[in-house]
């Protein structure tokens, strides 16, 4: 398959590793927004989260906290961001499901812009219910 991330998994491409289990990895970015920037990743091929079986996020969702608290206290980040994307409108690039950790420090620069609007009451039954129906349950 021609997916870099899947080439870094089975070693046919080198990465700066810094953990790994039976079903993820983590290694520096190699473009690193700030000191520490890593990717936490399932070991198997899925572009997107929504695609992932409950092994595999159970597994993501235990190396990330590891992998997060580490790498906070190695470099000494006052904080820290979880990014994900989904899909290139979303700003994935790389088409292999991958959790971004973030180190952030006093002026470290980096920012993205989160513009709020208001949640209305109707909106907010119809989210609930459209959502409700997908997650198979109601509230
Ligand atoms: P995305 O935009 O898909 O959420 O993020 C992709 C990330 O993967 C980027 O931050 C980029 O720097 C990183 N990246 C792309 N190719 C490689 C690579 O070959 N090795 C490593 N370590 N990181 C990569
Ligand atoms: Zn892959």
């Amino acid at each position: 398959m021609d997916c870099i991330f899947c080439k870094i998994v089975a070693g046919q491409i080198p990465c700066h590793k810094l953990y790994e289990d039976a079903r993820t990895l983590a290694f520096l970015d190699i473009g690193p927004v700030s000191r520490g920037h890593a990717l936490v990743l399932p070991r198997a091929h899925a572009v997107m989260l929504d695609e992932l079986g409950a092994d595999d996020a159970t597994a993501i969702g235990q190396a990330l906290v590891k992998v997060g608290r580490a790498i906070v206290r190695a470099v000494g980040a006052e904080a820290w961001n979880v990014l994900q994307n989904n899909g290139e409108m979303a700003g994935q690039l790389v088409p292999h499901v991958h959790f971004h950790i973030v180190p952030r420090f006093n002026g470290d620069g980096f920012s993205y812009r989160w513009n709020p609007r208001k949640l209305s009451d109707d909106d907010a039954a119809a989210l609930k219910d459209a959502i409700a129906r997908e997650l198979g349950s109601r509230q």
